[in-house]
């Protein structure tokens, strides 16, 4: 487990490679997908888990009041975010893409969880706006956020002309490579959204090269080993297990 934190009756978790590839969606067969899940989920003390198939978009899974198909992980509907606000555990799957939890607090209620898949795409089309909102549909307030491990500014190079793109839609997110090449530092910019939004980041996530993946093996990365493992990032509420039981 890379990071483990319990925040006033909310758990938030990110894995690391020792947990093992948790998506179902990059060749692994599912039922061993399946199993490395309930060891997660047995470790953390939660109740299932949902995923949703990503895709790279906007879309926001409400998992609220709605039953799972844990029978079978490749029909999970296609989302980049996933919200509950019954208590639901909700995870997101990224390799060097950027997780991001979203927790917010209602009054009386359980917290609203969330979570958020804000890779180049998702982060530009909007994600993680459409994920606040979400949250907030459900009268939540007090958002707070962590951004989870992914590739940081100093290793995460693209062509000339993307970055220029990037820049115009996201001001401040062209960054240079530490060997001088373009780049975009997605934490930064997810970062000045959520804030923009008027959510808190939670600071322990701010050093980005402590949370690169590309530079850490206990990570998966993509980009530096074209792999199929997939972390995941978790929220749950920790202080009423069995309410979904
Ligand atoms: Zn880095």
């Amino acid at each position: 487990m890379w990071y483990r934190t319990d925040s006033g009756g909310v758990g938030v978790a990110f894995t690391d490679v020792s947990d093992g590839n948790l998506a179902a969606h990059t060749g692994d067969e599912p039922a061993q997908v399946a199993r490395r899940r309930r060891r997660v989920e047995q470790k953390l003390g939660t109740g299932l888990v949902r995923y949703a198939w990503q895709v790279h978009g906007t879309a926001v899974l409400d998992v609220t009041g709605t039953a799972s198909n844990a029978t079978d992980l490749l029909a999970a509907p296609e989302a980049d975010a996933v919200v509950s606000a019954d208590g639901t555990p909700v995870g997101i799957l990224t390799a060097d893409c950027l997780p991001v939890v979203l927790v917010g607090r209602r009054a009386g209620g359980v917290p609203v969880l969330a979570v958020a898949h804000a890779g180049r795409p998702g982060l530009l089309a909007g994600v993680l706006q459409e994920t606040v909102a979400a949250v907030r549909a459900h009268e939540a307030l007090d958002l707070e956020a962590w951004i989870g491990p992914a590739v940081c500014g100093a290793c995460y190079e693209v062509p000339t002309e993307m970055a220029q793109q990037a820049e115009e839609a996201l001001p401040g997110v062209a960054t240079t490579t530490s060997w001088g090449t373009d780049g975009l530092d997605l934490p930064g910019a997810a970062r000045s959204i959520l804030e923009d939004h008027g959510v808190r980041v939670r600071e322990e996530t701010a050093d980005r090269a402590a949370w690169c993946t590309l530079e850490h093996d206990e990570l998966y990365s993509y980009r530096r080993d074209k792999t199929r493992g997939r972390l995941a990032g978790l929220v749950w509420v920790s202080e009423e297990s069995g309410r979904n039981a």
